[in-house]
C-alpha cells in the first residue's frame, strides 16, 4: 500500500486572508504531492513499504536521507492541514489548556515561545507543539522536514501543532514578512484537532 496525499479539508481559499488560495493550491498540489510520490519511491521494495509513517520516522535511520526527507515532508504537512480550519483561532480549550498553563505558566507565554521557534528556526523548517513521553508539553523548532518523532530530533515526542516556516509556505502572500505570517496563522489554529491529537497521545 502506498501512501496517498490526503484531500485537504477544505477549499484552497478557505484560510484567506491568513493563507492565500495560490499558496494552498501550490503547496498541497505539488509540494506535498511530491513528497508522497517520493517517499513512494524510497520504500518501495525495502522493509519499510507496509509500516505505518509513524512507524518510519519512530524507527528512522537518520542517514536514509530520502526517507528522513520525504517521510518528513509527508508526515508534518498531514499533520500541518489538519491543525488548521477556517473556523480556526482563539484559544484552546479543556485538558489541553490546562495543559498548556503548566507547562508554559499561560496560553500567552506559550504563543511567544512557540512564534520565537517558528520566527528564530534559521532556513526551512518547522516549530512543534510536542506531547513527551511523560505527558507533559514542550515547544521546539527542527530544520528542514525532520520532525519530533525522529531520533534525536527537537524536543522528542508526538508532535500535535506544527507550523511550517519554509519560504514556500508563506512567500506569495507574505514575502520576507515571516513574523506576519506566523502571527496569522493563530487566526487558523484547529484547537479541536490539537486537542484530539493531544488526547490520543497518551
Ligand atoms: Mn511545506
Amino acid at each position: 500500500m502506498a501512501f496517498e496525499l490526503p484531500t485537504l479539508p477544505y477549499a484552497f481559499d478557505a484560510l484567506e486572508p491568513h493563507i492565500d488560495a495560490k499558496t494552498m493550491e501550490i503547496h498541497h498540489g505539488k509540494h506535498h504531492q511530491g513528497y508522497t510520490n517520493n517517499l513512494n519511491a524510497a520504500i518501495e521494495g525495502t522493509d519499510l513499504e507496509g509500516k505505518t509513517i509513524e512507524n518510519i520516522l519512530t524507527n528512522l535511520d537518520m542517514d536514509n536521507k530520502a526517507v528522513r526527507n520525504n517521510g518528513g515532508g509527508f508526515y508534518n504537512h498531514s499533520l500541518f492541514w489538519s491543525v488548521m480550519s477556517p473556523n480556526g483561532g482563539g484559544n484552546p480549550s479543556g485538558d489541553l489548556a490546562t495543559a498548556i498553563d503548566s507547562a508554559f505558566g499561560s496560553f500567552e507565554a506559550f504563543k511567544n515561545k512557540f512564534s520565537d521557534a517558528a520566527k528564530g528556526q534559521f532556513g526551512s523548517g518547522w516549530a512543534w507543539l510536542c506531547v513527551k513521553s511523560d505527558g507533559t508539553l514542550d515547544v521546539c523548532g527542527t530544520p528542514n522536514q525532520d520532525n519530533s518523532l525522529m531520533p534525536g530530533v527537537g524536543c522528542g515526542g508526538t508532535p500535535i501543532l506544527g507550523l511550517d516556516v519554509w519560504e514556500h509556505a508563506y512567500y506569495l502572500n507574505y514575502q520576507n514578512r515571516r513574523p506576519d505570517y506566523v502571527e496569522a496563522f493563530f487566526n487558523v489554529i484547529n484547537w479541536e484537532e490539537v486537542s484530539s491529537r493531544f488526547a490520543k497521545s497518551k
